[in-house]
């Protein structure tokens, strides 16, 4: 798909020409991963964070948020809820928690490999390649780090730069490739201020980066947070601003499972929190093949507020894994039980392994 074809597909407005691309997408995802709807148990660990995102109700400045970090045995719990529930992979996301040590979560993943056959990933923002390398010895599957958007000094402009260390999110994934983790990167939709020839070259960079798992999200705005107060301000010239909605998030979905065929894509949480009722359903249908069931135990579920009114935040656990499993049959899916590695990194895995090893 060339560059023109992208931007004319982005532009496009015509519901049934939409509808004829997310199909196109669907097919494509039927051919190439199948209708194994992989599941995921997402443990939001930690929301403490150093950054000052403009984007994230997690950002350091935001005073109104009752701050966490889970312990090691209630971390452990969700392991043995998500194994005994047959989800297959384990996802520990947390903001930057500048206190969570090295030491810290390498047990976590140790002691979790050690108790479940459950796949690890770990999505805990910027970290030294020390670090990086510290986790994938102790066993670490997986990383996600979203570049956010490939326009450098929008990035620079949502994500002021910590003091001491400049925001070098593709750098990072290219020593997570090299450390053989399977890697998985993103954007999100509709940030004010990105343009229509901004989000083209994220789809592109997501093919150039040969990326493992790919996490599209409409940008949904959060009151405590600069961008979600004053969401007119710092927008792109009319026509050219791209829409924060379902619609086009959808089509940006739709064109990463065209580009990158063999990647695994969630539904993501902001698109359901978009959809509403259909939830995340909108996703599967247009190119996703991954759930993330979200069993953050109370109290903390509620306090991981990266945007207000987050689909899924008043559910259970338990809960929360029935409907995904509900949304996939109501899809006509079959609900994964194993660990759902993206054939894209098993297709690579000789050098990935090679490389980690
Ligand atoms: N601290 C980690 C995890 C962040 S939360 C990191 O920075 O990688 C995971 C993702 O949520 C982010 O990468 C971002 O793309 C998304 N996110 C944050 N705030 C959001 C918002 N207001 N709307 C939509 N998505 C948001």
């Amino acid at each position: 798909m060339t560059r023109d074809t992208i931007l004319e597909w982005l532009r496009e407005r015509d519901p049934e020409r939409l509808r004829s691309l997310w199909a196109r997408a669907d097919a494509v995802r039927r051919r190439a991963v199948g209708d194994t709807v992989h599941l995921r148990g997402l443990v939001e660990f930690s929301n403490r964070c150093a950054r000052q995102c403009l984007y994230c109700g997690l950002r350091a400045e935001n005073s109104g948020l009752q701050r966490y970090r889970m312990g090691r045995e209630e971390i452990l719990r969700c392991a043995d809820t998500a194994d005994a529930a047959g989800l297959g992979t384990l996802v520990l996301q947390s903001g930057e928690d500048p206190g969570m040590t090295v030491e810290w979560l390498a047990d976590v993943v140790r002691q979790t490999k050690a108790r479940t056959g459950l796949a690890v990933t770990l999505s805990v923002g910027e970290r030294a390649a020390a670090d990086l390398r510290a986790w994938r010895e102790a066993g670490a599957d997986r990383y996600l780090l979203r570049f956010e958007t490939s326009n450098a000094a929008l990035f620079r402009t949502i994500h002021p730069p910590c003091a001491a260390r400049p925001a070098e999110r593709f750098t990072q994934l290219r020593t997570l490739r090299e450390l053989g983790y399977e890697t998985g990167s993103g954007v999100m939709v509709g940030i004010p201020g990105q343009t229509i020839a901004d989000v083209a070259d994220d789809l592109e960079a997501f093919r150039r980066l040969d990326l493992d798992m790919i996490g599209v999200g409409p940008f949904v705005p959060h009151p405590a947070t600069p961008l979600g107060a004053a969401p007119a301000a710092g927008r792109a010239p009319a026509g050219e601003q791209v829409p924060n909605t379902a619609s086009m998030a959808c089509t940006v979905v739709a064109l990463a499972r065209l580009l990158c065929p063999l990647t695994n894509i969630p539904s993501t949480t902001a698109l359901a929190t978009l959809t509403g009722a259909d939830g995340r359903g909108a996703g599967l249908r247009v190119g996703a093949n991954v759930l993330m069931p979200n069993i953050t135990p109370e109290p903390y579920r509620g306090w991981y507020e990266i945007y207000p009114a987050k689909s899924g935040a008043a559910r259970s656990a338990e809960r929360e894994i029935a409907v995904m499993r509900e949304t996939v049959l109501a899809c006509s899916r079959v609900p994964g039980m194993g660990r759902g590695d993206a054939p894209n990194y098993a297709r690579r895995a000789p050098t990935a392994l090679a490389a980690g090893s």
